[in-house]
């Protein structure tokens, strides 16, 4: 997959996913403690409860010494005994309860770090240019909204909570140990140091798969929502292609699934080690315990004398130890995953917003304003330039045709008027601001765009009406839609303005859906007009009906319309005519006519051709 670059033969790091390995910097550590911050006196309570639980789990352990030394060994003291184990698994219950309790905290904290970032990364989102949107593959922006911010959680639930409890059973193991016999402890915590070896390797190769299989699965998701979305899966149906797709499907199926089972058995003989490891410890124990007590080894050096409680107690003590000095050491895979995933969501953060207001913005009003492009340069990127030098003037009220040959740069030069993109050198400007130095909310505002991908949201029709202007009345509503020729449609259908869309407005027909943006944008009654060969959709009968609509909405407003009819090109103030990056030419039909140059070879391959009793399209 490519954001971790190709996956090396038999489970190898390559050099770009090295690469992708984290940094693991004090600003990251800074940045992901500010998270937790908000949240510091639940912190602070769940590291208390994990003190308490850990002393308490202690207890049971010191107490077997006791039922050994005090009850068993003595001979007789049933009560005793009845009363230490009670005591036993009155300690052993508190624990549980107050784990029980660290548990809640930190499942509680973790969701509403997730929530918070989650919101922030929406927002920021939110407000990354049309640029973004158009590279970023929809599957890895979903990835980072769910899989990675939801995986913030087991960070800390899991990764912060048991490096917490685990440092504080060793310490508090260690601090008993050493308290009840010092010779013992050492003996019983000198195989740790054994148990690092193989946990690291285990650790690095574990990392690897983890890796590879992130990547895959990344991959496994960008092709289910390439194929089975709503385009995506009639593509395949069109063409044909369930065959190809399926096997590629197939293909990183059974890589994901052997990547996982590896990853499942990774690390194997690792716990076959460790288990083995973990036996040597109180076999030492016993081994030096029982010297001492049969006076095979000088005891003197201890001021109490050692009793055989006392060895119980200390190899159930060093068994509580492994298991948290294994997951310790084991804890540099998570923590390096937990590192990754935040330097992924962090980068996202980073993008930079580049298309805002600035700090100064302003709104200046916009009815009957000119519209001015001055010596315009633009491309998509540095090497691809679009346009050099574009100038032109719409005068207020005007209605301005763009002409041009697919791929001309028409629907790129109209975007820069919103700022979907900005513009490289020279500027556009409205009423002679700098569309950079306006509000980029109020500019937006005063622009209505009707684009020939009709976009509807999955819902009511009523809801994608209302998305122009939620106060707008049913009157309202109707009489747009009445002007863009599409009430009688919805009144017609058994819900009326209830009727639902469907995914992305499928479930209606292309000019249904083009008939209820165009009233969409009455409803938002913008100063400036974007149409974007707005009536290519429409059949010539709802077309003549709209085209009168359209007029209506035209007038006293200035447009510009990127045209493909004939009639619109007739009704336009001025015809801009680009070719190459430049416009070529600038005038009215008749006098562009006149003139040898694109626009009469376009106009004879094509307007002419398209009579007003046909639908085209250059597309
Ligand atoms: P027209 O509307 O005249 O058909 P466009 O403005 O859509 O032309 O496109 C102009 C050129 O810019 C085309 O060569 C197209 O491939 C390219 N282009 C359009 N959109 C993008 C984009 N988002 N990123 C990169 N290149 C683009």
């Amino acid at each position: 997959m490519q954001r971790m670059g190709g996956m090396g033969p038999r489970g190898f790091l390559t050099d770009a996913e090295k690469a992708n390995q984290p940094k693991i910097t004090k600003d990251l550590l800074r940045r992901i403690v500010s998270y937790m911050l908000p949240y510091k006196v639940k912190f602070i309570l769940v590291f208390i409860t994990i003190l308490i639980s850990s002393v308490l789990g202690l207890l049971p352990a010191i107490i077997t010494g006791r039922i050994v030394d005090q009850a068993i060994v003595p001979g007789g003291q049933l009560s005793r005994l009845v009363w230490l184990l009670l005591a036993s698994l009155a300690t052993l219950t508190a624990s549980q309860l107050v784990s029980l309790l660290t548990t809640y905290l930190n499942a509680w904290i973790s969701q509403h770090i997730i929530y918070d970032m989650k919101n922030q990364m929406y927002a920021h989102l939110q407000r990354m240019s049309h640029q973004f949107f158009t590279t970023e593959k929809q599957g890895d922006i979903i990835t980072r909204m769910n899989t990675d911010i939801s995986g913030v959680s087991s960070v800390i639930s899991g990764t912060l909570q048991s490096i917490l409890s685990n440092v504080a059973t060793v310490v508090t193991s260690v601090i008993a140990m050493f308290t009840m016999n010092w010779l013992m402890a050492l003996v019983g915590i000198v195989v740790i140091p054994l148990m690092i070896l193989p946990t690291r390797s285990a650790g690095k190769s574990r990392w690897k798969l983890l890796t590879e299989s992130q990547a895959k699965h990344d991959e496994m998701n960008q092709l289910i929502n390439e194929t089975l979305s709503v385009s995506g899966s009639l593509l395949t149906k069109l063409f044909t292609r369930e065959k190809t797709e399926y096997e590629r499907f197939e293909k990183v199926n059974g890589e994901v699934t052997k990547l996982s089972l590896k990853e499942q058995l990774s690390g194997r003989l690792f716990f076959l080690m460790m288990g083995i490891f973990t036996q040597i410890g109180p076999l030492l124990i016993y081994f030096v315990g029982g010297c001492l007590i049969m006076g095979v080894m000088d005891s003197s050096l201890f001021p109490t004398p050692l009793t055989i409680g006392a060895v119980t107690a200390m190899v159930s003590m060093v068994n509580r130890l492994y298991r948290p000095v294994e997951s310790l050491l084991n804890i540099s895979v998570d923590f390096t995953r937990s590192m990754a995933l935040f330097t992924r969501i962090f980068d996202y953060f980073d993008r930079p917003i580049d298309i805002q207001s600035p700090p100064d913005a302003v709104s200046p009003p916009l009815d009957r304003a000119v519209i001015r492009y001055d010596h315009v340069a633009f491309g998509y990127s540095e090497d691809v330039q679009i346009f050099s030098d574009v100038s032109f003037e719409i005068q207020p009220g005007q209605m301005v045709a763009v002409v041009g040959p697919s791929g001309s740069g028409k629907s790129t030069l109209v975007n820069l008027l919103p700022r979907l993109y900005d513009v490289d050198a020279g500027s556009v400007s409205i009423a002679g601001v700098d569309v950079r130095k306006f509000d980029l909310t109020y500019l937006r505002s005063q622009i209505g765009v009707v684009t020939q991908d009709t976009y509807l949201f999955n819902g009511t029709i009523r809801d994608n009406l209302l998305y122009a202007n939620p106060e707008a009345t049913q009157e309202e509503i109707e009489s747009a839609c009445r002007a863009a020729a599409i009430h009688d449609f919805i009144a017609s259908q058994p819900n009326g303005y209830d009727t639902e869309v469907g995914n992305r407005g499928l479930k209606l027909s292309g000019g249904e859906k083009q008939r209820i943006s165009i009233a969409r944008v009455i409803l938002k009654d913008p100063r400036i007009l974007i149409l974007d060969e707005a009536t290519s959709a429409l059949d010539s009968i709802s077309e003549a009906a709209i085209q009168e609509a359209l007029s209506l909405l035209m007038k006293d407003r200035t447009s510009i319309v990127i045209a493909h009819r004939l009639s619109t090109i007739l009704a336009a103030d001025r015809i801009l005519a680009i070719n190459e990056g430049k416009i070529a030419q600038s005038g009215t039909h008749e006098e562009l006519l006149a003139q040898e140059g694109i626009y009469r070879r376009l106009y004879e391959t094509q307007f002419m051709k398209s009579s007003d009793f046909e639908s085209e399209s250059d597309q």
